[in-house]
């Protein structure tokens, strides 16, 4: 065994399958701290995402501890707070999983600083996403797709690494650094009666992922591409909030389902979260600024009454009540919801995309910068290979064509089913 311990740093990739920095360290047999940073000065996370990485990581430091391991918790400024855990525990390595996002490219490239005039080196391996990088996969001319389709079949034509077998076990260090206490944190203090909504709904942690990725694959996965429009059924996999939280690799995904009745809807469908993260890679504003700069003098309405209404859940469009008060109530909204929501907050009532945009940041606990970004911008028009600005979902035909009976509008407008006024409000809900 080397005794100089690696320290694996933990950002959104909590699970032992698949996770090419503890395969690294393990393989090196190596003392291993994980390690995760609160750093809020650079990743002010809304409400309900926040408090759903608070139970990714409980579930994963539980099972760390089942391992005889330790997630040491530390807050601050990431870069100096991973260089200043590496000198304590004298580690020869830091590796983590790239995370593909500006913000967090920058914050790597000064840790990587940090490490290296302390002569540790820094390890970024791929994880998050299927290819190695998310310009992995380019055109003939070697520059970004921006358009899904081509972006698709290169990607289904491209190589992509099996995924790494579990670790089954880690070494510890002689002593364990000092780690703070989550409790600390507060971390679900955003949530106020949120949290006992949708915690009985959620499923955490990578053991939960799988099990929900197998079930889907046994049962539901033929039927995806018939039945993956309709929101009251159980047509799609739920598997995006593991996602989000790492808690599940793509890698797995694409293994599993690849070859298998319905497996080709199923990840032409994942690779669009590829393909975001592909676009957010070469268009780092793509979360602020619009896409096609054409879009940049549409009078937009700013934030108004109208859209207060939206994010409550209130419009008297029952269509868009319902998918906006799934979110209140299973954390998620379904992908149908979401396209029929945003293009009622941009298309009808004219407000900025961005209005939307951090309220779903705020809500979803699955919330994903490179999903969020392309999914407002491709409602709204701006964005690449987007909804043309005249096609306008009409809330009243969608709920002919995809809740023909209703039952997806009875089970969240509690008014429809003869219970009380406003189900759900987001002014008691969040704080
Ligand atoms: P499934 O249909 O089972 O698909 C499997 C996986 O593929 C998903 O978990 C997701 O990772 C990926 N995927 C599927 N559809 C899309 C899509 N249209 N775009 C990108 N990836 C997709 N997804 C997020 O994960 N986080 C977000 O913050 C987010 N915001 C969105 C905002 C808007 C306005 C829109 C229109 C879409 C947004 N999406 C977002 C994409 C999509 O709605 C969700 O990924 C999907 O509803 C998740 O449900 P599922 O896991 O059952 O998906």
């Amino acid at each position: 065994m080397s005794s100089a311990p690696i320290v694996v740093w933990l950002r959104r990739d909590f699970r032992l399958q698949d996770h090419p920095a503890f395969s690294h360290a393990a393989k090196l047999n190596s003392p291993v701290v994980p390690l995760f940073v609160r750093d809020e000065t650079a990743d002010s996370l809304g409400a309900a995402p926040k408090w759903r990485l608070s139970l990714a990581l409980r579930c994963f430091a539980e099972r760390l501890r089942g391992m005889g391991s330790e997630l040491i918790l530390r807050s601050g400024n990431a870069a100096e707070v991973v260089a200043a855990v590496a000198r304590e525990v004298g580690a020869a390595e830091v590796c983590a999983i790239g995370e593909e996002h500006p913000t967090a490219n920058a914050r790597d490239a000064q840790a990587e600083k940090s490490l290296r005039a302390l002569g540790v080196r820094f390890r970024i391996f791929a994880g998050r996403i299927l290819p190695p990088r998310p310009d992995s996969i380019c055109t003939g001319e070697g520059g970004p797709y921006r358009v899904f389709t081509p972006y698709w079949k290169a990607l289904r034509a491209a190589e992509i690494p099996a995924p790494l077998p579990e670790v089954g076990s880690l070494a510890a260090p002689e002593s364990w650094p000092r780690s703070e206490n989550m409790d600390d944190w507060k971390m679900e203090s955003g949530m106020n009666r949120g949290a006992a909504v949708v915690l009985p709904r959620l499923r955490v942690g990578e053991e939960s992922a799988r099990l929900r990725l197998n079930e889907f694959l046994a049962q539901r996965v033929a039927e995806y591409g018939r039945r993956r429009d309709f929101p009251a059924t159980a047509g799609v996999s739920g598997l995006s909030d593991n996602l989000a939280w790492g808690e599940i690799s793509p890698r797995v995904i694409w293994d599993a389902a690849r070859g298998i009745e319905g497996g080709d809807d199923f990840l032409r469908q994942l690779a669009w979260r590829e393909f975001a993260c592909h676009l957010l890679f070469h268009f780092p504003g793509m979360e602020s600024e619009s896409w096609r700069g054409e879009w940049d003098s549409f009078p937009w309405r700013g934030d108004n009454e109208d859209a207060e209404r939206w994010r409550r859940g209130v419009t008297g469009v029952e269509m868009v009540d319902a998918a906006m008060r799934e979110m209140f109530v299973a954390g998620v909204m379904h992908n149908r919801g979401r396209m029929i929501v945003a293009s009622y907050l941009c298309k009808h009532l004219l407000t900025d995309w961005r209005v939307g945009l951090r309220w779903f940041a705020e809500c979803l606990t699955d919330w994903d910068a490179a999903n969020n970004a392309l999914g407002w911008q491709w409602v709204a028009g701006c964005g690449p290979d987007a909804a043309p600005y005249f096609r306008i979902f009409n809330p009243e035909l969608q709920a002919k064509r995809f809740d023909a009976d209703g039952a997806y509008r009875r089970r969240f407008v509690a008014e429809l089913s003869g219970g009380a006024k406003a189900g759900t409000d987001a002014l008691d809900y969040f704080r």
